[in-house]
């Protein structure tokens, strides 16, 4: 047994925190004087580029999703939620409740990957009734309403209610509104031959989005073709238009004028829906917002080196981390992509922190970016080139099933989509039960005892 053992912990099992700790695996593997701590709130990784299929029903749920403790080798792992950082006594604290023990864990090397959370841009009633696409639960849930919609809609007669509830509408035109928008409307069309009452004509999937192009990221040939193929497949999608509120039954909006002197005026619309998808932009979890780290737009600051600059032992990466691109001078799209490029940087030069060798500067150049958009159809920039149609889908398919890390869930993925070639879509709606969420609860929290 080696005494006093330097501790890493890593916060987040998602991509930049799960690969973090894969590299430092690797790094120290035969070192036996550093033990690696993982935490996070589930057990598992979050697959999200498949979500939007997880919501259309083409992939069942459990597929998507890999245990960490399959993933993980010589890393010690909690399930829990973390509740706050305290960098000066070196702490991590985690939420105690009536199920679990609150406990302080000591670090002596922090790496921060706690991801980011839907952004309502403080449209209270948009967060009260809109729907979500970042967890695995938001895409069940989706699933279950969508299928609902269909089963109320069927029997319904008064025609406004009827055609408010075969509206669907897609709030945001980056990759994960786009994706949900195509595969909701797969999913609609295949899902319909069971419902005889409802016509093709009746169903409406909307896009709305304040920029002036979808997918922004991908060249504006490509968004502009994604743009034709989406709306040939029977999805509108309005451009600079901005959601103003949604009460659960009425989306209001507003066009966005070039010109900001007639802002004011400028043209107010309507949409009744009882499915609102909201998915048009992300912020940094509370944790972070809360932290002692600086902070701008919510995201901590980082260094060259993805270092937290007044604490040199603290690494943030992914989602939560601000790194500027030195090119544009804005801050580089939060991507699975530049998580993970990130994690094994930071896990490069924590390594070279503790054996005592030079760090290097993290540099970035994207891969490419790639979206599928219903109908066997996609669109991709992979390493300069410009692909669209079904070889960009193929393309989108190959790619992220390699990405899967294990072969027990590559297989199950493929076996979903090629049942999904020959067989309907599955409408059953699972009735989940809201059980309360976990109350901090103080007798079991014993924050004195750090592990
Ligand atoms: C629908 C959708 C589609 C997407 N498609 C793509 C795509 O095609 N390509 C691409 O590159 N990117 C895509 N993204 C973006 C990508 O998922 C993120 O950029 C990426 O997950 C960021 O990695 P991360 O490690 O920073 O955060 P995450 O992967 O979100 O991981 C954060 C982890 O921290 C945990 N956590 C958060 N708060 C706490 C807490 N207080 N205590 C404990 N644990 C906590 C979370 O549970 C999570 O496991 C998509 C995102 C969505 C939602």
């Amino acid at each position: 047994m080696v005494k006093n053992k330097k501790k890493i912990v890593i916060l987040g099992g998602g991509y930049g925190g799960v690969e973090c700790t894969r590299k430092l695996e690797k790094y120290f593997r035969k070192d036996d004087g550093i033990e690696i701590v993982l935490i996070s709130e589930d057990n598992f990784l979050l697959f999200t580029p498949m979500l939007p299929q997880v919501a259309a029903g083409m992939l069942a749920t459990r597929h998507i999703v890999m245990p960490i403790r399959t993933i993980i080798k010589k890393t010690t792992f909690y399930e829990g939620r973390v509740k706050n950082i305290d960098p000066y006594g070196k702490i991590v604290n985690l939420w105690g409740t009536n199920e679990k023990r609150g406990v302080s864990i000591h670090y002596d090397f922090l790496v921060v990957s706690l991801g980011s959370e839907t952004n309502f841009f403080g449209m209270s009633d948009v967060e009260k009734h809109a729907y979500t696409i970042k967890t695995l639960n938001d895409a069940m849930t989706i699933r279950n309403r969508v299928i609902d919609m269909l089963e109320q809609a069927e029997n319904e007669p008064n025609p406004i209610l009827r055609r408010s509830l075969l509206n669907f509408v897609i709030v945001g035109g980056g990759f994960a509104g786009i994706e949900t928008a195509g595969e909701i409307m797969d999913l609609l069309l295949d899902a319909r031959k069971y419902y005889p009452n409802i016509s093709r004509d009746e169903i409406k999937v909307f896009v709305l989005e304040a920029l002036p192009n979808i997918l922004p990221g991908f060249s504006e040939k490509l968004a502009k073709f994604a743009h034709r193929l989406l709306t040939k497949n029977g999805i509108e999608i309005k451009l600079k238009t901005a959601v103003t509120s949604f009460d659960g039954y009425e989306i209001m909006m507003k066009k966005i004028e070039d010109n900001p002197e007639i802002k004011e005026n400028s043209e107010r619309e309507a949409i009744q829906t009882r499915t609102m998808i909201w998915t048009a932009g992300v912020t940094p979890v509370n944790t972070i917002k809360r932290s002692m780290f600086k902070t701008e737009r919510g995201k901590i600051i980082v260094n060259d080196f993805l270092e937290v600059a007044e604490f040199p032992e603290v690494f943030a990466i992914g989602d939560c981390a601000l790194f500027v691109d030195p090119t544009t001078e804005r801050p580089f799209p939060p991507t699975a992509q530049l998580a993970e490029a990130q994690a094994k940087s930071a896990a490069h030069n924590l390594y070279s922190l503790i054996t005592n060798q030079k760090m290097k500067k993290f540099e970035y150049k994207s891969k490419g970016q790639m979206a599928i958009i219903g109908k066997r159809n996609g669109v991709a920039s992979f390493f300069g080139m410009n692909i669209s149609g079904i070889w960009a889908w193929a393309l989108w398919r190959n790619v992220y099933i390699s990405k899967i890390p294990k072969w027990d869930k590559r297989l199950r993925v493929l076996l979903d989509w090629t049942i999904d070639l020959f067989f309907d879509r599955d409408i059953s709606r699972l009735k989940f039960a809201d059980k309360e969420t976990s109350k901090e609860y103080k007798v079991l929290d014993e924050v004195d005892d750090v592990w």
